[in-house]
């Protein structure tokens, strides 16, 4: 890394810090050849029922260890890959990846296994390929549909029209399952969300915040979870906070009736094999 500057000494240009356009355009230059040279890699989060406090599902998330500038998160090269269309081959890698991964989870621990939940870009959902390159992965690894969901933001399902979404009708039909990410963010057309095959709601993290502090929580905020909530509810799905952080927003959330919690209070994003020792010791308990 850069070294102070004095006489001597010079600075070493940071194409991601500087964030210009040259460096977006180096990014997005050798994002093919990283995928095929294996610089990727997926941590997974862990999604826990807020009653029981078991694990329910795992999401996966896309990192880019870069030779250069080290680790980078999906904030720095996702839209990139969006713009240039790698996505949509990143997207496969990330989904196969993922499913093998849930595979192996759901032979070492059977049917308590938690789901695997892929994000997935508009630019997928736009892909003639999607579906028959779900069908082909899950049949590829032998995961169950059912162990398989599939997060499309709010924004992204919002803005396209009917017939666009047919695709996600096919994979709900397979049994995949399907939730809107960062809920609370975009506009949401009721009506519409209502002829969605959709079975979860992700609350997006930014309304947490004002959950955190068990003197003063902000009332809008709490109030506008507790809406959310009662909304996913009435529509017959289940729903998920993000960002949760506390022990403190955890018993709230639980109190409001949210089912499921993901949050850094539980576990970070982390390395399979820590996010297995995560599912080993929060197995769900059937009676
Ligand atoms: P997301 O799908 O909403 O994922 C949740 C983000 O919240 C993750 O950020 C996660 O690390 C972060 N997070 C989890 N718990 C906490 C918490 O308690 N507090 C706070 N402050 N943050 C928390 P991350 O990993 O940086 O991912 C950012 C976004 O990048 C994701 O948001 C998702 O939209 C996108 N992304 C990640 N992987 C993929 C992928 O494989 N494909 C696509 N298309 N998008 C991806
Ligand atoms: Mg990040
Ligand atoms: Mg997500
Ligand atoms: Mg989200």
């Amino acid at each position: 890394w850069a070294k102070s500057e004095g006489k001597g000494t010079w600075k070493t240009f940071d194409p991601v810090r500087n964030a210009s356009e040259l460096a977006r355009f180096h990014l997005s230059a050798t994002m093919p050849a990283a995928l095929e040279h294996g610089e990727f890699y997926v941590d997974y989060q862990p999604l826990v029922g807020l009653r029981r406090r078991e694990v329910v599902g795992v999401e996966a998330l896309v990192r880019w260890w870069h030779p250069d500038h080290g680790r980078l998160g999906p904030d720095k090269f996702i839209g990139l890959a969006e713009e240039t269309g790698l996505i949509v081959p990143l997207g496969r890698w990330v989904l196969g990846t993922a499913c093998r991964q849930a595979k192996q989870w759901a032979d070492e621990f059977g049917d308590t296994a938690p789901f695997v939940s892929v994000n997935l870009a508009v630019r997928q959902l736009r892909e003639p390929r999607l579906v028959s390159d779900v069908a082909a992965v899950l049949a590829e690894t032998g995961l169950e549909a059912a162990k398989l969901q599939l997060e499309l933001t709010e924004s992204a399902v919002m803005g396209t029209a009917d017939e666009a979404l047919e695709p996600l009708r096919r994979l709900s039909e397979m049994g995949v399952r399907i939730a809107i990410d960062d809920f609370g963010t975009g506009y949401s057309n009721l009506a519409y969300l209502r002829h969605l095959p959709v079975h979860e709601l992700k609350i997006a993290g930014s309304f947490m915040e004002g959950l955190r502090n068990p003197d003063e929580p902000d009332p809008v905020d709490a109030r506008i979870v507790r809406t959310l909530v009662e909304l996913a509810h009435t529509l017959g799905l289940s729903v998920t906070a993000e960002g949760v952080e506390t022990e403190d927003q955890a018993q709230r959330l639980a109190a409001i009736g949210c089912e499921t919690g993901q949050g850094y209070y539980f576990e970070k994003p982390c390395l399979p094999d820590r996010a297995r020792a995560f599912i080993a010791d929060h197995l769900p308990q059937w009676a």
